[in-house]
């Protein structure tokens, strides 16, 4: 007998997906109910209610779109007789918009949003096993307080550390430097740890005009003064190892920071933190001490997620360093 009620959200992804015998391509094809229906044991645990917000490529996703998106998840949450949320979604951008939902909601009810790296009528598709396993996530009574889930492989990642990280892979989601909070094992949900640097930013708006920009050696800053040249509100710069950049791009961010735009630093490196333990002209101390933000441990896609909710919530430089360094420095 379901005991729980779930709002299952739908947004497109491989999930969703089925192969067209003409383009030899997978597109966006299968219905919330379709998808529903194809894992009939879901009624065991919980009564669904289905929302189809968009059946989309998640490459199609925008900031615009998710902040939509985590407004009616908001709603959803509020409502009395709900337990907890499923969002059907695509990988290649599932961990900005999870990361996304998690910075504008508080409620401890079960978030959790999942996907499949085959599509819904491959013969050997991940889709009913991840979309069940996400369903018994979003009923555990364990997964109460622990924020947004992501739930692939019978594994749970929190949304503030999970990456894609394999192209094609149905193992494709990590958490790099940390792991799963848990898992899935037949009926039962295992919660191993918490992530506690979890963050709430109650953001009315977002700022989507943020660019993400990536370090190699050799950059010449061309791209970061194209950056400032264009508009841009915010930057993210993905740097080097512990935070550092190639002099010519440092002398330009230092003057996209002096015309008062909010740069976030971070690491092309997969796990650690920046720090601006290097001197030198590129180096991450002569950054910081410039007004380079630290982003943490945040991934650059993550940390632009976060610049871009922060910017809907504050403007000043002093209090966006305020949001993006209090847990961490
Ligand atoms: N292009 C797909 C997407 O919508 C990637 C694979 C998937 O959905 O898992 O993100």
């Amino acid at each position: 007998m379901a005991t729980k009620r779930i709002v299952v959200i739908t947004t497109g992804g491989t999930i969703a997906m089925k192969r067209d015998i003409h383009s030899q391509t997978i597109e966006p094809s299968a219905s919330g109910k379709e998808l529903i229906d194809s894992v009939p044991d879901i009624k065991q645990f919980a009564d669904t209610e289905l929302i189809e917000f968009a059946n989309i490529d998640s490459s199609e996703m925008s900031p615009q779109m998710m902040f939509e998106l985590s407004r009616l998840i908001r709603k959803q949450l509020a409502r009395q007789d709900v337990d907890g949320i499923v969002i059907t979604h695509g990988t290649d951008t599932l961990e900005e918009t999870a990361y996304m939902i998690d910075l504008l909601h508080d409620s401890p009810k079960p978030v959790v949003l999942t996907a499949a790296m085959r599509s819904f009528d491959d013969p050997g598709t991940d889709v009913p096993t991840n979309l069940f396993a996400a369903v018994k996530v979003a009923c555990a009574d364990v997964c109460r307080g622990v924020g947004t889930m992501v739930v692939m492989n019978d594994e749970i990642h929190a949304a503030r550390e999970v990456r894609k990280t394999y192209t094609s892979n149905v193992a494709t989601l990590e958490s790099p430097g940390y792991g799963p909070l848990g898992i899935v094992d037949e009926d039962h949900v295992i919660i191993y740890r918490q992530s506690l640097t979890r963050e709430f930013l109650p953001a009315k708006k977002i700022e989507p005009k943020v660019m993400l920009l990536k370090m190699s050696a050799g950059d010449d800053g061309s791209l970061i003064k194209f950056a400032v040249k264009s508009g841009a509100k915010g930057l993210v710069i993905e740097g080097l190892g512990r935070g550092n950049l190639p002099t010519p791009a440092a002398e330009e961010t230092i003057r996209a920071i002096k015309t008062n735009i909010p740069v976030v630093l971070t690491s092309r490196c997969f796990k650690g933190r920046v720090l601006g333990i290097y001197g030198g002209s590129g180096g991450g101390k002569k950054l910081h001490d410039a007004g380079i933000i630290y982003g943490g441990d945040l991934s650059g896609q993550k940390a632009r997620i976060k610049l871009i909710v922060a910017l809907g919530l504050v403007s000043q430089l002093t209090e966006l360093k305020k949001i993006f360094e209090r847990q961490m420095y």
